[in-house]
């Protein structure tokens, strides 16, 4: 049986649109999985999932909304990729525009690399992330031994 892996979904507002394009144009395979997005992102996935669908049942898909970006959800997201919670991230980030939470949009994107968690940033990358023959399989990213960084020696008193 493939693996069920848990991918985040997260995309600026002027990005929205896209995430929902490609969403619906990929919406058989994301509904395999566990879909955790930041708050608005999330209830606009859920809601182009529900009408490609033709129902309106929520329990049916497998969705975690987090807080909106804004308000913390990059945060919640980058929180899960330390525990080594997300198997892949969609970030979708606008180019364009400064957001008042670029530090956080910085910090998330700076876990997801430390993690080595596959990203994508754009939909053409999303594209070739969605139809790669590792999705579903037992692929592991292999994290950097940070060991040496942990038991460091630091100067006391
Ligand atoms: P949102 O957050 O899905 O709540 O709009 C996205 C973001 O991180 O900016």
């Amino acid at each position: 049986m493939e693996k069920k892996l848990k991918v985040a979904l997260v995309a600026h507002d002027n990005m929205k649109l896209d995430l929902a394009e490609w969403v619906d144009w990929n919406w058989e395979i994301l509904l395999k999985h566990h879909l955790i997005c930041t708050g608005t992102t999330g209830k606009m996935v859920a809601k182009t999932l529900m009408d490609r669908r033709g129902d309106s049942q929520h329990a049916r898909f497998d969705i975690t909304l987090l807080k909106s970006g804004p308000l913390g959800g990059d945060q919640q997201l980058g929180s899960l990729i330390a525990e080594r919670s997300i198997d892949m991230l969609i970030f979708f980030w606008d180019p364009m525009q400064a957001q008042p939470h670029d530090v956080d949009v910085k910090a998330l994107l700076r876990l997801a690399t430390l993690y080595n968690v596959p990203t994508a940033i754009n939909r053409s990358s999303a594209d070739f992330l969605i139809s790669s023959p590792l999705l579903g399989s037992d692929y592991e990213p292999v994290v950097k031994d940070y060991k040496s960084y942990i038991e460091r020696t630091l100067a006391t008193k």
